[in-house]
């Protein structure tokens, strides 16, 4: 009996050895044999694509974004291979290919590019020949056959666009944890499994650091509406799903705390205080391909003052040392780096609503002594710049404070 189609994405750490390839053929073949269609997004086993970037590193501290595309999608071509003939081992037809041979097709912006279109046949094709479709996440190629990926934790991205493309049931996104959690349960034991979370809670949780879904995933499964299940590649059990709405009784104020410490904090030292200055820092990091997030100015007695702003660490030194060029031509100060940061949040639609949650937030960390060095608000969270080494301690404070331990 025919079923209809299902995208099904495994995460790294679902492919991390060959014991774990083969419980993810089981699985997938398990699905096959109830009647459904299937394609399968792969990821690269384990933290290869981290070890990579670190060879890639070694070798050129700024190496070219094509060139890194081009190491980088190796990884996922090694799994989908090894899938495929874990399949085979089992009995069952499967076939794999990378991003370009099922034609996703993006733009130029190496190692963050965008998806402009999928040609979808090859893989309609063997499905109707009755194959398991395997396919290679995170990457994409350009019009001018240049191979790129789509941003870390692409994987993600590829498997909604195909689930969107292909008019998918549902996406599923197996992953080493049971589904979304209140806050990361690796650093929260008390952290509890979410039911249903709404596509913009999650945007926001992911945005803000937690890793389980990629953002940019997010944004285009709540453009088209694509169902998405995240739940674990070691147990049966259902997960969560994130959808457009989730119907609760009163708004909860805060429905998860995050924390990302892949960001560094870069601080101008006396930028004289005059119209413009900020225009052309900023511009010209922008123009580097750095996105700048978190901004800070301190207001001037003295017609001079600073500017501290947050940056991906992966591009602090191309970042730094386009800052440091504009400093000198604005007869700014020093330049200072600082790597010792975390950002902690709290994210719940119900804030809208509610006044006196940044107070409560700020006061848990005061009583665990943190000290906080910036803050920003958008409408559904609330983020803190802390020191790097009280991470942890603040999610646990903030989770227990805000009521969302078990
Ligand atoms: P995969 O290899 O499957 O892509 P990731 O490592 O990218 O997995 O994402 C899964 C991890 O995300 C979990 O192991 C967990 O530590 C982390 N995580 C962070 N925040 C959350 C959260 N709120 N809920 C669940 N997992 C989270
Ligand atoms: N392997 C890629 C990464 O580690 C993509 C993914 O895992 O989703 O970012
Ligand atoms: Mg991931």
């Amino acid at each position: 009996m025919h079923k209809g189609l299902i995208v099904q994405k495994f995460g790294g750490s679902s492919v991390a050895n060959l014991s774990r390839i083969q419980n993810v053929a089981r699985r997938v073949v398990n699905y096959s044999k109830k009647g459904y269609d299937l394609v399968v997004v792969v990821s690269a086993l384990g933290d290869t694509t981290d070890e990579l970037i670190e060879l890639a590193h070694k070798i050129n501290p700024e190496p070219a974004e094509r060139e890194m595309d081009m190491l980088l999608s190796t990884g996922e071509q090694i799994s989908v291979a090894l899938l495929a003939m874990a399949i085979h081992k089992l009995g069952y037809e499967a076939i794999s290919f990378t991003g370009a041979q099922v034609g996703i097709i993006t733009d130029t912006s190496h190692t963050r590019a965008r998806i402009l279109k999928i040609n979808a046949d090859k893989i309609k094709e063997e499905l109707k020949n009755g194959k398991i479709v395997i396919v290679a996440g995170f990457q994409g190629v350009t019009l001018n056959q240049d191979i790129t990926t789509l941003g870390r934790g692409g994987s993600d991205l590829t498997a909604v666009a195909l689930a969107k493309e292909l008019c998918a049931r549902e996406c599923q996104i197996y992953t080493d944890v049971a589904g979304i959690y209140t806050t990361d349960p690796h650093i929260e034991r008390r952290a509890k499994k979410i039911s249903r979370i709404t596509y913009d809670e999650m945007l926001e949780m992911a945005s803000l650091g937690a890793q389980v879904m990629q953002a940019r995933s997010i944004e285009v499964a709540k453009k088209f509406n694509v169902p998405i299940h995240v739940r674990s590649s070691f147990s049966k059990k259902s997960g969560t799903m994130i959808v457009r709405e989730v119907k609760r009784m009163e708004d909860v104020v805060v429905s998860g705390v995050t924390l990302n410490k892949k960001e560094a904090k870069i601080t101008v030292c006396n930028v004289p205080d005059r119209p413009g200055v900020a225009a052309k820092i900023f511009k010209e990091l922008s123009s580097g391909g750095i996105s700048v997030d978190m901004i800070v100015q301190n207001v001037s007695h003295t017609r001079q003052t600073d500017i501290s702003f947050t940056v991906n660490k992966s591009g602090l030194s191309k970042a730094s040392r386009i800052t440091k060029k504009i400093a000198r031509q604005i007869q700014a100060d020093d330049v200072l780096e600082d790597q010792d940061i975390a950002r902690v949040s709290i994210v719940g639609v119900g804030m809208k609503s509610h006044p006196g949650v940044a107070a409560k937030m700020f006061e848990s960390l005061a009583k665990n002594k943190i000290n906080i060095e910036m803050i920003s608000t958008s409408d559904i969270s609330i983020s803190c710049i802390i020191k790097k080494k009280s991470g942890e301690t603040a999610v646990r404070a903030l989770h227990e404070k805000f009521g969302l331990a078990k």
